[in-house]
Protein backbone atom coordinates (compact mmCIF):
# COMPACT_ATOMS: atom_id res chain seq x y z
CA UNK A 1 0.00 0.00 0.00
CA UNK A 2 1.49 3.57 -0.95
CA UNK A 3 1.26 5.99 1.51
CA UNK A 4 2.11 9.90 1.94
CA UNK A 5 3.89 8.96 5.84
CA UNK A 6 6.25 11.23 7.32
CA UNK A 7 8.48 8.48 9.06
CA UNK A 8 9.68 11.02 11.57
CA UNK A 9 6.23 11.98 12.26
CA UNK A 10 4.41 8.77 11.82
CA UNK A 11 1.73 7.68 14.57
CA UNK A 12 -0.08 4.96 15.76
CA UNK A 13 -3.29 6.04 17.79
CA UNK A 14 -5.95 4.42 19.63
CA UNK A 15 -9.13 5.72 19.57
CA UNK A 16 -12.83 4.79 19.99
CA UNK A 17 -15.76 6.02 17.60
CA UNK A 18 -19.87 5.83 17.49
CA UNK A 19 -21.22 6.57 13.94
CA UNK A 20 -24.54 7.85 13.01
CA UNK A 21 -25.75 7.85 9.32
CA UNK A 22 -27.51 11.45 8.75
CA UNK A 23 -30.71 10.52 9.56
CA UNK A 24 -29.45 9.44 13.06
CA UNK A 25 -29.31 5.93 13.23
CA UNK A 26 -26.44 4.38 14.63
CA UNK A 27 -24.41 2.59 12.35
CA UNK A 28 -21.67 1.10 14.49
CA UNK A 29 -19.93 1.79 17.62
CA UNK A 30 -16.15 0.42 18.97
CA UNK A 31 -16.72 -1.52 22.33
CA UNK A 32 -15.66 -0.19 25.54
CA UNK A 33 -12.75 -3.11 25.29
CA UNK A 34 -10.32 -2.66 22.34
CA UNK A 35 -10.23 0.65 21.32
CA UNK A 36 -9.19 0.62 17.19
CA UNK A 37 -5.82 1.29 16.33
CA UNK A 38 -4.48 2.72 13.15
CA UNK A 39 -1.47 4.70 11.54
CA UNK A 40 -2.53 8.11 10.52
CA UNK A 41 -2.37 9.10 6.97
CA UNK A 42 -2.13 5.13 5.65
CA UNK A 43 -6.00 5.08 4.55
CA UNK A 44 -6.53 2.44 7.58
CA UNK A 45 -9.80 4.58 8.02
CA UNK A 46 -11.93 6.79 5.74
CA UNK A 47 -10.14 10.09 5.31
CA UNK A 48 -12.20 12.44 6.82
CA UNK A 49 -11.82 10.30 10.30
CA UNK A 50 -8.19 9.77 9.51
CA UNK A 51 -7.99 13.67 8.89
CA UNK A 52 -10.03 14.60 12.37
CA UNK A 53 -7.75 11.75 14.29
CA UNK A 54 -4.46 13.89 12.60
CA UNK A 55 -5.48 16.93 14.52
CA UNK A 56 -6.57 15.62 17.98
CA UNK A 57 -4.74 14.95 21.42
CA UNK A 58 -4.79 12.58 23.83
CA UNK A 59 -8.03 11.94 25.82
CA UNK A 60 -10.04 14.79 23.47
CA UNK A 61 -13.27 14.15 22.12
CA UNK A 62 -14.48 15.14 18.97
CA UNK A 63 -17.75 15.09 16.94
CA UNK A 64 -17.08 15.23 13.40
CA UNK A 65 -19.40 15.53 10.38
CA UNK A 66 -18.40 13.53 7.73
CA UNK A 67 -19.35 14.24 4.03
CA UNK A 68 -19.97 11.23 2.13
CA UNK A 69 -17.26 12.36 -0.76
CA UNK A 70 -15.03 11.69 2.42
CA UNK A 71 -16.44 9.09 3.87
CA UNK A 72 -17.89 5.88 1.95
CA UNK A 73 -17.32 7.77 -1.68
CA UNK A 74 -20.70 8.71 -3.61
CA UNK A 75 -23.22 6.13 -4.64
CA UNK A 76 -22.71 4.91 -8.53
CA UNK A 77 -25.68 3.61 -9.87
CA UNK A 78 -23.81 1.65 -12.10
CA UNK A 79 -23.12 -0.43 -9.75
CA UNK A 80 -26.15 -1.78 -9.54
CA UNK A 81 -26.70 -5.11 -11.37
CA UNK A 82 -28.76 -7.96 -12.23
CA UNK A 83 -27.56 -11.46 -11.67
CA UNK A 84 -29.19 -15.01 -12.41
CA UNK A 85 -30.99 -15.46 -9.11
CA UNK A 86 -29.70 -19.34 -8.55
CA UNK A 87 -25.71 -17.05 -7.51
CA UNK A 88 -27.83 -16.76 -4.43
CA UNK A 89 -29.85 -19.44 -4.37
CA UNK A 90 -28.42 -21.05 -1.12
CA UNK A 91 -29.53 -17.45 0.86
CA UNK A 92 -32.86 -18.06 2.98
CA UNK A 93 -34.96 -15.50 3.09
CA UNK A 94 -33.47 -13.24 0.55
CA UNK A 95 -35.25 -10.00 0.01
CA UNK A 96 -35.15 -6.17 -0.43
CA UNK A 97 -32.77 -5.07 2.03
CA UNK A 98 -30.70 -8.40 2.60
CA UNK A 99 -27.23 -7.29 2.59
CA UNK A 100 -24.33 -10.36 1.40
CA UNK A 101 -21.28 -10.93 1.69
CA UNK A 102 -19.57 -11.87 -1.56
CA UNK A 103 -15.90 -12.23 -3.23
CA UNK A 104 -15.21 -8.80 -5.10
CA UNK A 105 -12.10 -8.25 -6.84
CA UNK A 106 -10.35 -6.39 -3.47
CA UNK A 107 -11.90 -8.80 -1.14
CA UNK A 108 -14.88 -9.48 0.71
CA UNK A 109 -17.53 -7.23 0.09
CA UNK A 110 -21.26 -6.30 1.09
CA UNK A 111 -24.05 -6.11 -1.41
CA UNK A 112 -27.39 -5.28 -1.09
CA UNK A 113 -30.32 -6.64 -2.71
CA UNK A 114 -32.54 -4.53 -4.20
CA UNK A 115 -35.17 -6.64 -6.27
CA UNK A 116 -35.94 -9.77 -6.48
CA UNK A 117 -37.80 -11.37 -10.05
CA UNK A 118 -38.60 -14.45 -11.37
CA UNK A 119 -34.88 -15.13 -12.08
CA UNK A 120 -33.10 -12.49 -11.37
CA UNK A 121 -32.36 -10.54 -8.43
CA UNK A 122 -31.21 -6.91 -8.82
CA UNK A 123 -28.04 -6.31 -6.72
CA UNK A 124 -26.43 -3.07 -5.60
CA UNK A 125 -22.54 -3.57 -5.36
CA UNK A 126 -22.12 -0.17 -4.02
CA UNK A 127 -20.72 -0.18 0.04
CA UNK A 128 -24.04 0.05 1.86
CA UNK A 129 -22.64 3.73 2.84
CA UNK A 130 -21.97 4.94 -0.11
CA UNK A 131 -23.85 8.34 -0.64
CA UNK A 132 -24.11 8.65 2.85
CA UNK A 133 -23.40 11.68 5.34
CA UNK A 134 -22.52 10.22 8.44
CA UNK A 135 -21.09 11.71 12.20
CA UNK A 136 -18.58 10.62 14.33
CA UNK A 137 -17.69 10.87 17.38
CA UNK A 138 -14.25 10.02 18.23
CA UNK A 139 -12.20 9.54 21.50
CA UNK A 140 -8.73 9.59 21.04
CA UNK A 141 -7.39 6.82 23.91
CA UNK A 142 -3.97 6.90 23.24
CA UNK A 143 -0.97 7.61 20.79
CA UNK A 144 2.83 6.35 19.87
CA UNK A 145 5.30 6.99 17.38
CA UNK A 146 4.75 4.28 14.43
CA UNK A 147 7.78 1.57 14.42
CA UNK A 148 9.67 1.22 10.82
CA UNK A 149 7.73 -2.26 9.99
CA UNK A 150 4.17 -0.69 10.64
CA UNK A 151 4.96 2.10 8.01
CA UNK A 152 6.70 -0.49 5.67
CA UNK A 153 3.13 -2.32 6.27
CA UNK A 154 0.84 0.38 5.83
CA UNK A 155 -1.08 0.08 9.20
CA UNK A 156 -0.59 -0.17 12.86
CA UNK A 157 0.18 -3.73 14.68
CA UNK A 158 -1.52 -4.60 18.13
CA UNK A 159 -4.69 -5.75 19.60
CA UNK A 160 -7.14 -3.40 17.84
CA UNK A 161 -4.82 -3.29 14.57
CA UNK A 162 -3.33 -6.05 12.48
CA UNK A 163 -2.71 -9.13 14.57
CA UNK A 164 0.08 -10.78 12.34
CA UNK A 165 4.26 -11.33 12.82
ZN1 LIG B 1 1.60 -5.70 9.28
Amino acid sequence: MRTNIDEQAARVVSFHYTVWRDDGSEVDHSGDASPMLVLLGAGNVIAGVDRALAQMQVGEMRTVEIAAQDAYGPRDPALRQRVPRKTFAKVRDLKPGTQLQVRGPQGPQVVTVVKIGASVIDVDFNHPLAGVDLRFELRLVDERPATTEEIAHGHAHGPGGAQHG
